[in-house]
């Protein structure tokens, strides 16, 4: 079932991983992470750096300053570059 457009497996990879937290050897991220990528991804698309720390860091008000770094990460590498001036 797809419902969305399709996204590929290797991007939802590395948001789950960037999510987990990335490192040197490290190649995939837990469970935990990678059944959040979807929703992730989803909110990566939009832009919407807060609420994407958000929900990398399972707060509803505030995120971390850590899971603030990881959503940017996210969304540099996620969102193809734009003219961003
Ligand atoms: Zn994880
Ligand atoms: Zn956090």
């Amino acid at each position: 079932m797809s419902t969305t457009t399709e996204v590929s497996a290797k991007l939802l990879g590395s948001v789950a991983l960037i999510a987990c937290g990335r490192r040197a050897g490290k190649t995939a991220s837990c469970a935990a992470c990678a059944r959040k990528a979807p929703t992730l991804l989803n909110i990566a698309s939009t832009g919407a750096l807060d609420a994407l720390a958000a929900a990398i860091c399972g707060s509803h008000s505030s995120a971390c300053q850590d899971c603030h770094t990881k959503a940017e990460t996210i969304i540099n590498e996620t969102v193809e570059e734009r003219c961003a001036g």
